[in-house]
């Protein structure tokens, strides 16, 4: 479906990365003005390159969702430049350690909390504030199917996963006075990119009874467990994205939209 967008304004944090890249065509190609938020300047600002065939403004607006203080700064930044800010995507996030429990990283713990959780977190409450001062508007935290069944190895991912689905249901009903939605959406396995490489890899060195120890042999297994017997594309992960924030989906919130292919 082909969801009008035009005049509109997304905010996608992660917005440098495969899914949050993917995305950003997705509503620019609807018309909609696109905010994008990472850590990572040089990688966003190729992606706000790519993004000018589409003819919509594009602002890039370097951020840290663990810092409270560059959330709030971006947020006005994107504020000022667009004049509105009516979606927002809270989809930067960090895949963690691969290491069965009693060998997890402390440190790595840490980290994953920190910007899955935490970051998240700061992301859901200035959207939150600015979405309530404009009238309303819907907002899609990233989630993962990892935060439904607790995969193996990757506890603190698992475990920040849970948490954004959990802070999806509670921001859904604080929010919903205010006309805005909130949603979840959890891909599984998606690719190629980033995250399916890094985790085919590290799978596979774990050296636990769920994978092979040779990655490719790795990604044949997590194929299998797919009814679909395919990889989800970073474009259907977007297209469930659109749907979401859509007035398509203008009765559905606090929900988590599994995209996995079974
Ligand atoms: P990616 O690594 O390509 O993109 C993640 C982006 O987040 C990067 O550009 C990175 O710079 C940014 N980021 C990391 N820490 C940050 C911070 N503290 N502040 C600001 N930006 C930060 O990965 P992706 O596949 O695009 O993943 C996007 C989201 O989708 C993540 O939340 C991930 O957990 C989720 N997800 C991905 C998959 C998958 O298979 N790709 C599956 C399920 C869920």
């Amino acid at each position: 479906a082909t969801y009008q967008f035009a005049g509109k304004t997304i905010l996608i944090t992660g917005g440098a990365g495969d899914i949050g890249k993917a995305t950003a065509k997705r509503f620019a190609a609807n018309g909609a003005g696109i905010a994008l938020l990472d850590l990572n300047e040089p990688k966003m600002v190729d992606v706000a390159e790519e993004l000018k065939s589409y003819n919509v403004p594009v602002g890039t607006f370097r951020c840290d969702v663990t810092a409270a203080d560059d959330v709030t700064k971006a947020f006005t930044g994107a504020f000022e430049q667009f004049g509105r800010i009516d979606y927002v995507f809270n989809n930067a996030g960090y895949q963690g350690a691969f290491a069965k429990v009693d060998e997890y990283p402390d440190d790595d713990f840490q980290k994953v909390i920190n910007i899955n959780v935490v970051g998240v977190f700061h992301v859901l409450k200035v959207a939150a504030q600015y979405l309530r001062s404009g009238g309303g508007g819907a907002i899609v935290n990233m989630a993962s199917y990892a935060g439904v069944v607790g995969p193996p190895n990757m506890l603190a991912y698992g475990a920040s996963k849970f948490a954004v689905i959990g802070m999806t249901q509670t921001a859904a009903k604080d929010l919903a006075p205010y006309s805005i939605r909130v949603n979840a959406l959890s891909p599984a396995l998606i690719g190629p990119g980033f995250m399916w490489t890094r985790q085919t890899e590290l799978q596979a060195a774990v050296g636990s009874q769920y994978f092979d120890a040779d990655p490719k042999i790795v990604e044949q297994q997590m194929i299998n467990s797919v009814p679909m017997r395919r990889l989800g594309s970073l474009a259907e992960v977007a297209n469930g994205v659109a749907f979401l924030m859509s007035d398509e989906a203008s009765y559905i919130t606090g929900f988590n939209l599994e995209v996995t292919g079974g």
